[in-house]
């Protein structure tokens, strides 16, 4: 039997990425993976190139672009005649960057040196690994070390049950065939609001039902209200504390009851995404006798080194505790592969950035403000507008605010919260000072180029201590 240093089962973000720095470190490296898509293809990638991050980002890009032309161009003095979205060929720039991005993982495994065994890869004891390939014949290898990052799958609710057709979970989302005339969403969180506003810009009329009270209830709470401010004003219509409790199918219609307080509500929509969350996918991945704990969430238990309780067996990725982020993943994963190869890897788990990217998008790292008072830590916080931002406005984009939060003694900057543009990136430019210590002062200290929408994080340090420039501060400098 083939013995290996690592082997890893799935090949996303988490897998991959893992799969590679092993095999950069010089331990003999397979992956397995069973992905097969829809042309029949064995890919790897994982959800977030197949079915997650990179589609969804192509579609809000397309769906963007049609937005400006039809809503935003005018007022620049540019005005087009006839425009028109044509849905397949949308979808088919969509496809060719997914398996773009999929062949390149491919293509990254081959210079590295990883191999590579497409089935279904399942934990025994003793570190030995089964794959079952397509026509059901099962090979085995044993392994020093096993990275187990088979993700997860959309959680799925009985009261609306998925047919793809009417009913869709986020994957059927990303290949709707033409803009459905209403649109109904059960679940306004991150991936709800993203493919949302895909077919809302497209002309859907978009209706999102949400069971808790709260808008993005585990965001800053002032980002959070700003942020749906934006949203009804582009269109959404966003309600809260609506709990669907069934759907009928009917004329090729879905009619959705849910209940808001003691109301009984019934809408009815031309199609209905599904996106309330994901869970751990651990199907048939672990043998009982492999001996590796599972929590209460099915995510499996691991340490702070993603450890499990087996030894050199290990877990990352959307599989385990934590956001399911991409890059939480893939982090993990380096983490994962360098202290396989001896090195003192560890992971900061306080300043993962997390992002939606509607437009504009919405972006923090770091403590909500609640977060911080709960903590009882003295704070300071500042906050930014786009609409004080020259670049901003030169846009014609500039909803939004920064907000950055800071210890009142020590000055270090605990959370940056923003909804506007290029939300995403300028969040990873106070993730990075963070990572460095920054206190707000450093920030506001440094030299930010103009005109820039990063202006705006530089502003916003300035004003944690009450030393705005181009904005009155709430409070007087020091
Ligand atoms: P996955 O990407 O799920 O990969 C797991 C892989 O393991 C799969 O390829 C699967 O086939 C394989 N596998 C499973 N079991 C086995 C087995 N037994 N044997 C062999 N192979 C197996 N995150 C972001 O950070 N940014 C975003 O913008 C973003 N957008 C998203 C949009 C959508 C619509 C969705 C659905 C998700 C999005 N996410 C985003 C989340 C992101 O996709 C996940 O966090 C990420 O893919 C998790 O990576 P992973 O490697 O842990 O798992
Ligand atoms: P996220 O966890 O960001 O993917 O968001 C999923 C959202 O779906 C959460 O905010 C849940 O409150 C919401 N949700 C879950 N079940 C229901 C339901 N039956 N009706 C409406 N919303 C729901």
């Amino acid at each position: 039997m083939k013995n290996y240093d690592v082997v890893v089962i799935g090949s996303g973000p988490a897998g991959y990425v893992s799969a590679i720095r092993a095999a950069q470190l010089g331990l003999k490296t397979l992956c397995i993976e069973k992905w097969v898509n829809e042309d029949g293809k064995h890919v790897n990638g994982g959800t977030c190139l197949n079915v997650g991050c990179i589609p969804s980002k192509a579609l809000l890009d397309s769906s963007h672009k049609y937005w400006e032309t039809t809503n935003d161009l005018k007022i620049h003095g540019i005005s087009i005649k006839d425009v028109d979205i044509n849905v397949p060929k949308m979808h088919e720039r969509k496809n060719k960057v997914v398996s773009q991005l999929t062949s390149g993982v491919a293509g990254l495994f081959k210079t590295n040196g990883v191999e590579t065994a497409f089935g279904h890869g399942k934990l025994h004891s003793g570190k030995k690994v089964s794959i079952t390939d397509e026509n059901g014949e099962t090979s085995e290898v044993t392994a020093d070390n096993v990275i187990l990052a088979s993700g997860s799958k959309p959680i799925e609710i009985p009261v609306a049950k998925v047919d793809n057709e009417l009913i869709l979970d986020s994957t059927g989302a990303l290949n709707i065939a033409s803009v459905p005339g209403r649109l109904g969403i059960i679940g306004a969180g991150v991936i709800g609001l993203e493919l949302g506003s895909v077919w809302s810009r497209l002309g859907s009329q978009v209706v999102l039902l949400e069971a808790l009270d709260d808008f993005l209830a585990i965001m800053d709470k002032q980002i959070a209200k700003e942020s749906k401010k934006i949203f009804v004003k582009q269109g959404l219509d966003i309600r809260l504390g609506a709990r669907v409790i069934g759907t009928e199918v009917a004329d090729d219609q879905v009619v959705v009851t849910y209940r808001n307080g003691e109301d009984i509500q019934k809408e009815t929509f031309d199609k209905l995404i599904v996106c309330v969350g994901r869970r751990p996918h651990t199907e048939n991945l672990l043998a009982p006798e492999s001996g590796v704990e599972v929590d209460e969430r099915g995510s499996v238990f691991v340490n702070e080194y993603c450890a499990t309780n087996v030894p050199g067996v290990y877990a990352v990725g959307d599989l385990v505790r934590g956001p399911m982020l991409a890059h939480k993943g893939s982090e993990e994963g380096v983490m994962v592969a360098e202290r396989i190869a001896g090195h003192k890897a560890q992971l900061n788990y306080d300043i993962v950035p997390n992002v939606i990217y509607t437009h504009p998008e919405v972006a923090s790292v770091g403590k909500t403000e609640e977060q911080v008072k709960a903590s009882g830590d003295p704070y300071n916080v500042g906050t930014f507008p786009f609409l004080a931002s020259g670049r901003a406005l030169a846009a014609n984009d500039s909803d939004g605010l920064v907000k950055i939060i800071a210890h009142a003694e020590t000055d270090r900057i605990l959370g940056c919260h923003i909804v506007g543009p290029s939300a995403a990136d300028l969040t990873q430019q106070v993730a990075i000072a963070m990572e460095f210590g920054s206190s707000a002062e450093d920030l506001g200290m440094t030299v930010f180029g103009h005109p820039t929408l990063s202006e705006a994080v530089h502003e916003a340090a300035l004003s944690v201590n009450g030393a705005a420039i181009h904005m009155p501060n709430r409070k007087k400098q020091k």
